[in-house]
């Protein structure tokens, strides 16, 4: 039997989606609120990151920062303290930056309009939709990787998806079926369906309420989408990180440079070899120090990009005061000091050094 088109029956296929969608079913505190800040704020954090992992910080993030002011208002630190663990702080950074704006521009209210709301800086087309179909109920597409595979699946669509014309295609598809009543609960649905049913790998066909609609399916080759144009290569970086202590504190500096670090703090690090490293914390702590071997390596990867930091030994300081430093340098004690905002990376690395107490000691 070939696979019914989806333009003409919108409604079956809305209700088919729609009936199978049972929010209660999975409990989310997001999806207890109409609050559209505390949705944006939602949207935001599960970018890149699983729901389960989400949660938690969700919970504390706006028990802390309740409402778009109280965000706006903030200085950045604690945000980025909240966001700790999640990964990805430049989602942090925009979403702060994105309360201001919200407060300054559109009187601390998000807008309700496609064109307005991407002018909030960390709002692209994804959460645009997102933020417009659930908070507001307007049919506006909120298309995510789940959401381009299965459409690419349901079309048995050809062009690759992580092309332009693709995603052009599939919007035009999606905006044509969304549910004009329920745009928020469809968008929703569309995405849990490809998180749950339509999975990359194997897609579980005969559970699925679209299969009726689904060309790829009736044609028994589901794996066979989407298509892609080619992976992106991992990068390796390998970075050179010091450690520097004064009893049991180390040595970190607040990143200032642009990039995924920056406003966190890190042990000191570079991509230039020793001597550029001793140099950069001479000129900008004015501490002399010579960098040992190696004492091991902590690997840290992104979507793109891997990590991989070596360790090098820069002594530790045995006077009883702590060595003054300059604004944007600390000594730390890692679960001990007041916290500072350490991004996982270099979580890790403590973590590191934690497990190996003997090598720490034989190179201090
Ligand atoms: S029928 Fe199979 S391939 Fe088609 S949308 Fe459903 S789960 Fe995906």
């Amino acid at each position: 039997m070939p696979a019914k088109t989806i333009s003409a029956p919108k409604t079956d296929f809305c209700a088919s989606l729609l009936a199978w969608f049972q929010p209660e079913l999975r409990q989310m505190p997001w999806r207890e609120t109409s609050d559209p800040y505390q949705i944006w704020i939602s949207e935001i954090m599960l970018q890149q990151t699983q729901v389960q992992t989400v949660k938690p910080y969700f919970k504390k993030f706006v028990e802390r920062f309740p409402t778009v002011q109280a965000l706006a208002e903030s200085p950045l630190e604690p945000v980025l303290k909240h966001w700790e663990g999640l990964g990805y702080y430049s989602r942090a950074r925009n979403l702060h930056k994105g309360a201001q704006v919200v407060v300054s521009d559109f009187a601390g209210q998000l807008p309700q309009n496609r064109a307005e709301i991407l002018k909030i800086p960390g709002i692209g087309p994804y959460t645009a939709g997102a933020v417009l179909s659930i908070a507001f109920q307007l049919p506006e597409p909120a298309i995510d990787g789940n959401v381009l595979r299965v459409f690419s699946r349901l079309y048995a669509l050809t062009d690759p998806i992580d092309k332009k014309p693709a995603q052009i295609q599939i919007e035009a598809w999606v905006r044509a079926l969304i549910d004009p009543q329920r745009p928020g609960d469809f968008n929703q649905a569309l995405m849990e369906l490809g998180a749950t049913v339509c999975s990359p790998g194997k897609p579980k066909c005969g559970e699925c309420p679209l299969r009726v609609y689904c060309q790829a399916a009736q044609a028994g080759n589901p794996e066979a989408y989407p298509r892609k144009a080619g992976k992106t290569q991992v990068k390796i970086l390998n970075l050179q990180v010091a450690l520097l202590a004064w009893q049991g504190h180390y040595l970190l500096k607040q990143e200032k440079e642009s990039g995924i670090f920056r406003d966190l703090w890190v042990l000191p690090w570079s991509a230039d070899g020793l001597e550029a490293l001793e140099a950069q914390i001479l000129a900008e702590t004015g501490l002399k120090t010579e960098l040992g071997d190696s004492l091991g390596q902590v690997e840290h990867t992104l979507t793109h990009r891997q990590m991989k930091m070596a360790l090098h030994p820069g002594g530790e300081y045995q006077a009883p005061q702590a060595p003054l430093l300059p604004v944007g340098w600390a000594w730390y004690q890692p679960g001990k000091d007041a916290p500072l905002a350490v991004p996982v990376a270099h979580q890790k690395i403590f973590k590191f050094l934690d497990a190996h107490p003997l090598l720490h000691l034989m190179h201090f």
